[in-house]
């Protein structure tokens, strides 16, 4: 019977474990059914024990290329090694010694560490970096730093390095030095860093950045905590200092900008392009941000990553610019510039381009409105504008201003062309219509302006009058045409208005009764006399004069300017041209096309500079007043003669005479068509 109560008595004490026993059972069974059938126990497992933490990664920026393909802007491709504040170590023995680790790797790379404690020399010679310190940021980080420490703020270095040893637990109980010399120092630095840096969940700290691959996978691989890769891209420029106004800048969106971006999905930290074709294709160039889930256990060990989110890159763009073209456009442009100078400071005369300083040079394709060139004197190089930029900004001659889109002039005699085709297209006149020139053009008895040749032209026709630039012919003209005829065939040719490049542009005023009403003044009949020979109010930018000039002798279209030419995948393909596009047709007859294109060949053959140019173009010279005394320089020109090509145009401020811009007309439209200076073909190469 013993046996039976003993099992008796066995069972009723186990009755408690059996249950319990059997609830396990069945607890393990509901599990196995879990993680066999449904799969939701390992995640309501992880759910408690790890945490997700979310990281953008920056998407790819486009690339740039110009027209045959030469790069101009690239991708370079870093990795910065960065701790992240919520998976580091909290103890601080593991804190130092994950510290200690990630810093050997980082040292035996051959990088260093990067830290930001004000202090120079090996302990115990140490003293305070006081260059360091005599900066604002130094300053306010150790301000920070002590008061989060509890340190009196006139600590002397020695006494902060030991009481650090002591507060960040490098020393054992004996008061010995727990590491060796050097990976002491690191710990001390590096934790000085992350206490006066504001690192926090949302701050992490960039320990070595600008590695290679090689380096942050070494680091990943040393199995450390609290560390991860950011990857990074920088911006390469490709041809430094050529085409800097046109390809533009990237960088941090600006401040009074942020709400505008962020709206459009930008991070904080994005990188917008801020000027130029960078900032003109910015939705194009823009990719989207991806998204990584590191999953981390409560150590801040990370057990797994996935990819939330692909991220998508941006698109490559082509532009219409030929780099080799736009660098010699730039070249000849600067140049002729000094030597105008040089030349006006020789004549030891005033006023007679000493003064010459800067200027613009634009090529445009006379078929497409495709932009060719847009050289800009001064410039800079985008390759070392944030070291310039001080200088660059103070500098007179205002080397950031993009002479050729937001500079405007007046065109002086260039604009004679849109008088011609207004006067011919209204039946004013026709190209036989003949005027005798007298030097004084007298029929106001107010106003009466002169021609600038002492003593007039006798008679002239229009071929003449434009070949010689005459001013009494025009006024003349000018009056019998009336201002708004003028205008009507002005606008038509796009004068005053936007050419449509993508770039900011200004546009600039064709002169006219209501803009100087605008300004609060009266149109009066001299006026009319000043605005057909380019002056008055007249003042266009230099592109506008290079797409009025393809207007006027491409038989009338008005192609919209661009500077795209085309998009592709960021991996080269499907590639999507930007087709022409027409802004307006203007009224041009074949009469009216050949009367300009006839008047340009008169102008270029009597004109000193261009007379001895082999290559069969046309020019027009302008001299505009900016002053009593100061002229800019400007002309305009197409090539070839016979079936124009391309349009050019060149200003130069201050630079005395129209004649003074043919020269880097004449090199560029040289440079283009593979001829010599003289305008002949270069001899065939026996290669
Ligand atoms: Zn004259």
């Amino acid at each position: 019977m013993t046996g039976t109560s003993k099992k008796r008595k066995f069972n009723f004490r186990a009755l408690p474990l059996y249950i319990i026993f059997t609830a396990a059972i069945l607890f393990f069974i509901v599990k196995l059914v879990n993680i066999q059938i449904t799969g939701t126990d390992r995640y309501i497992k992880t759910m408690a024990l790890t945490r997700e933490r979310e990281v953008a990664v920056q998407s790819l920026r486009g690339e740039i290329f110009d027209r045959n393909g030469t790069p101009l802007v690239k991708n370079e491709y870093t990795e910065d090694v960065m701790l992240d504040y919520q998976s580091l170590p909290t103890d601080q023995t593991e804190l130092n010694e994950t510290l200690s680790r990630i810093a050997a790797v980082i040292t035996q790379s051959g990088r260093q560490v990067n830290t930001v404690m004000p202090v120079t020399g090996v302990y115990p010679h140490i003293a305070y970096d006081n260059e360091e310190l005599s900066t604002q940021t130094a300053k306010n980080r150790m301000y920070r730093f002590l008061l989060y420490h509890n340190i009196r703020s006139d600590v002397g270095c020695l006494e902060l390095y030991e009481q650090l040893l002591e507060d960040f637990g490098l020393l054992d109980g004996e008061g010995e030095h727990i590491y060796d010399p050097d990976t002491e120092d690191v710990i001390v630095r590096l934790r000085y860093s992350l206490d006066s840096t504001d690192f926090a969940p949302d701050n992490p700290y960039k320990i070595v950045g600008d590695t290679d691959l090689k380096l942050a996978t070494a680091v990943l691989e040393s199995g450390c905590r609290g560390v991860y890769i950011k990857k990074n891209y920088t911006r390469v420029i490709c041809v430094p200092g050529v085409g800097s106004n046109v390809i533009g800048r990237v960088g941090k969106i600006p401040a009074d900008r942020v709400g505008e971006y962020l709206a459009k999905g930008y991070s904080y930290d994005a990188v917008v392009g801020l000027s130029g074709a960078e900032a003109a294709f910015e939705d194009i160039l823009r990719g989207e941000d991806g998204v990584t889930v590191y999953v981390e256990d409560t150590y801040g060990n990370v057990i797994s990553s996935y990819v939330k989110k692909e991220p998508v890159p941006g698109k490559n763009i082509y532009l219409t610019i030929d780099i080799e073209l736009q660098a010699e456009a730039e070249r000849v442009l600067g140049e002729q510039i000094r030597k105008v100078a040089a030349a006006g400071r020789a004549s030891g005369m005033e006023d007679n381009g000493e003064k010459a300083d800067s200027g613009a040079l634009t090529v445009l394709s006379a078929k497409t409105g495709q932009v060719l060139a847009l050289a800009s004197y001064p410039t800079y190089d985008l390759s070392t504008f944030s070291e310039d930029y001080a200088s660059l900004a103070a500098d007179p001659a205002k080397p950031l201003f993009d002479r050729c889109l937001s500079g405007t002039y007046q065109p002086g005699s260039t604009f004679k062309l849109a008088t011609t085709i207004a006067a011919l297209m209204s039946g004013t006149i026709t190209t036989d219509t003949r005027i005798y020139d007298s030097w004084k053009y007298t029929y106001y008895s107010d106003y009466q302006p002169t021609c600038w040749r002492a003593g007039g032209h006798g008679e002239l026709d229009l071929i003449d009058a434009i070949g010689v630039s005459c001013n009494y012919y025009f006024y003349e003209v000018g009056r019998l045409t009336g201002i708004e005829t003028m205008n009507r065939y002005c606008r038509m040719l796009g004068l005053g208005d936007y050419t449509g490049v993508e770039l900011p542009e200004n546009k600039g005023v064709l002169a006219s009764p209501e803009y100087k009403e605008s300004m609060n003044k009266t149109w009066v009949p001299g006026d009319t006399l000043q605005a057909a020979i380019g002056q008055s109010d007249n003042s266009f930018n230099p592109l506008q004069l290079s797409s009025y000039i393809a207007a006027a002798v491409n038989g009338g279209t008005r192609y919209k300017a661009t500077v795209l030419l085309k998009t592709c995948n960021y991996s080269g393909g499907e590639e999507q041209f930007n087709a022409p596009q027409v802004l307006g047709t203007a009224e041009i007859s074949q009469t009216a096309v050949s009367a300009v294109k006839r008047g340009m060949k008169r102008s270029k053959e009597l004109t000193s500079t261009t007379k001895y140019y082999q290559f069969p173009i046309g020019s027009k010279t302008g001299t505009a007043q900016t002053s009593k005394t100061n002229n800019n320089a400007v002309l305009v020109a197409f090539a070839p003669y016979d079936d124009p090509e391309i349009t050019l145009s060149c200003v130069i401020e201050n630079g005395a005479s129209g004649v003074n811009a043919a020269a880097p007309v004449l090199n560029t439209i040289s440079y283009y068509f593979g001829l010599d200076a003289n305008g002949n073909p270069l001899p065939e190469n026996k290669d």
